[in-house]
């Protein structure tokens, strides 16, 4: 779809301080830098709705989005701070937790992965999660303008079969920068969306 008017909603830690509407959500998920703020803006087309780079406060808290009234996309808190405490990473665990497994709303989880980095153990688990929660979902592979056409091909083979060798996942390489790969993004979404 083509995006007129999308707007913040809600910044959110704890289910209760969600907001109460009925429209589908498209969940993204990834590390920290994995490319999400920039991702959200391209396929929103708007240079700042999700904040890049963002204070490590800002980024422990669950983002809203309405997509012209249609749809509600959710920015997930990054994953992989190498610098946070214990702490902070049991919290982090606790609000994505909280959310994936308490919204009824959720419809689709889209795992953003750097095309130039091996998955992590965070990745190989949040994807395992994914897969079995039999939700609709897509890999999308961020960045894709730092490597050449035949190295992205490369690695994305490397990335689906350390991520999960037997499975078939959709896959989309992107670069938020150039704006390649969005408007395949953007179909594959509408085609989830339109299969209910
Ligand atoms: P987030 O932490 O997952 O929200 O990641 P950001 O969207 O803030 O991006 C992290 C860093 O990667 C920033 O410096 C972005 O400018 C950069 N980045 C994100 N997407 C792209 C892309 O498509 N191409 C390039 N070259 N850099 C990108």
């Amino acid at each position: 779809m083509t995006v007129r008017n999308p707007k913040f909603i809600i910044s959110a830690v704890r289910p209760e301080q969600y907001p109460e509407t009925d429209m589908l959500e498209i969940a993204f998920a990834g590390r920290s830098n994995a490319g999400k703020s920039s991702l959200i803006n391209a396929l929103t087309g708007r240079k700042r709705l999700a904040y890049s780079g963002s204070t490590q406060g800002m980024t422990r808290q669950i983002n809203f989005y309405d997509i012209d009234g249609e749809m509600t996309f959710v920015d997930l808190p990054g994953y992989g701070y190498a610098a946070v405490s214990k702490d902070q990473k049991e919290l982090w665990g606790r609000v994505v937790e909280n959310y994936l497994n308490v919204r009824p709303q959720l419809y689709m989880v889209i795992l953003l992965l750097d095309v130039r980095r091996d998955p992590g153990s965070d990745d190989v688990m949040m994807y395992e999660w994914i897969r079995r929660s039999g939700l609709a979902h897509a890999l999308v592979l961020t960045k894709c303008d730092k490597l050449s056409r035949m190295k992205v091909a490369e690695r994305r083979a490397a990335i689906i079969r350390q991520l999960s060798p037997e499975a078939e996942p959709r896959i989309f390489p992107v670069s938020s920068a150039e704006r390649t790969g969005i408007d395949e993004l953007w179909a594959e979404i509408d085609r989830v969306f339109s299969d209910d």
